[in-house]
């Protein structure tokens, strides 16, 4: 039997030929051609205003904590059902974090939670928008500006999704993308932070330099560069935003082969819904999807386990997801208690995801959902 990975990253077939590119530059460092082009591409596809390539989505949301001149004692809003950077950014910071529970159907921060959640000294929500689809951010929006709060947007799943018309990402103050081997568009490791209030850019450019302003320095707007701040070394290798290159200039292909598959499942798996044994996810209206990550919720911790050996014995991998941040070790020692977040502790017990990638072909597909209907059909 054909084993069926989880995620396979799309490969274009002028990879090797890109990087030799790069090399032959002699500027493999932070913001050479490729670089520059990649943040051009970005700005330009997406209507932002500022894209900065980073090392990981998780710098980028360091360098958002820091522009967010975060206290010991600021309180940031944040779901629980999210990979431990989101939180650790704000974490190192000294920020007091308030772990939010979500949605049942787009398992996203739950925003009608919101007002009860924030005080005096909330400074910022961070909405991550789960699998590519949005958070409800015209709600977030509204009640973050009434309270004079910022909005910085854990967008890693969801680069070329949208919410209203706008991408998300582009939608805070600050928005931050991944391009991480495990996410649409990759390049091993890499991510992007989004200033979108014009205020920020030149901060932001400052301390992802180190604290220096040589951004100002390559642009040739001063002489010389020199510190100006506090920082650190955020940004990618041109040799690594010379394959993102080749990943941004197949957003559409890549696009519409995950959606082939997405909507494969969702069309199979319909029957299956309407008989109560999985529920599917959902795509709000006003909302596209970038297709990340197709999940189905199934009845209870023990039908996911049987149903991961059963699929792991098709030689179908079929992992679940988050261990909710709250209940993780490190959310249990900052006094944070197991029983708080209904949603996400049902969800992230009952939550797998199917392969989705590029190349996966439609036998395979079917695949997989045959073994999920033998499963449930014997
Ligand atoms: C992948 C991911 C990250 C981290 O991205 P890196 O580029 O690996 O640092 C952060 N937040 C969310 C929601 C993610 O899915």
């Amino acid at each position: 039997m054909r084993p069926i990975r989880y995620n396979v990253p799309f490969v274009a077939g002028n990879e090797a030929e890109q990087l030799a590119r790069c090399l032959a530059t002699s500027e493999t460092s932070g913001d050479g051609q490729f670089s520059r082009e990649c943040q051009r591409v970005l700005e330009k596809r997406l209507a932002a205003p500022r894209v900065l390539l980073t090392t990981s989505c998780t710098s980028a949301l360091e360098i958002a904590a820091l522009l967010c001149d975060i206290e010991p004692g600021d309180e940031v809003i944040l779901p629980s059902y999210t990979f431990v950077s989101t939180a650790n950014a704000f974490l190192l910071r000294g920020a007091t974090l308030k772990f939010v529970d979500i949605r049942p159907d787009t398992l996203n921060l739950d925003e009608r939670l919101l007002p009860d959640a924030i005080t005096a000294r909330t400074k910022v929500i961070v909405p991550v928008h789960y699998a590519g689809v949005s958070c409800e951010m015209d709600v977030i929006r509204d009640v973050a500006a009434r309270h004079g709060i910022r909005v910085v947007e854990d967008a890693a799943q969801a680069v070329s999704s949208s919410y209203r018309g706008a991408y998300l990402g582009t939608i805070g103050q600050l928005g931050t993308f991944s391009f991480h081997a495990t996410k649409n568009f990759g390049c091993g490791e890499g991510g992007a932070l989004l200033v979108n209030d014009a205020s920020l850019i030149e901060r932001a450019e400052i301390l992802r330099e180190k604290g220096t302003n040589r951004s100002r320095f390559y642009r040739g707007e001063i002489d010389k560069y020199t510190w100006v701040d506090v920082g650190s070394s955020y940004v990618l290798s041109d040799l690594l935003a010379a394959l993102l290159l080749v990943q941004l200039e197949h957003i559409d292909v890549i696009t519409n082969a995950r959606k082939r598959v997405y909507e494969h499942y969702l069309h199979a798996l319909q029957p299956l819904a309407e008989r109560g044994l999985v529920t599917l996810p959902t795509i709000p209206p006003g909302c596209t999807s970038n297709y990340h990550i197709f999940y189905v919720i199934v009845e209870s911790l023990a039908v996911r386990g049987a149903l991961i050996e059963h699929l792991k014995r098709e030689a179908i991998v079929a992992p679940f997801h988050y261990v909710p941040l709250h209940t993780s070790p490190m959310g249990l020692a900052l006094g944070n208690e197991a029983g708080t977040l209904p949603v996400t502790e049902s969800i992230s017990d009952r939550l797998l995801r199917l392969p989705l990638y590029p190349a996966l072909a439609p036998v395979d597909a079917e695949r997989v959902v045959g073994a999920i209907r033998a499963f449930f059909d014997g």
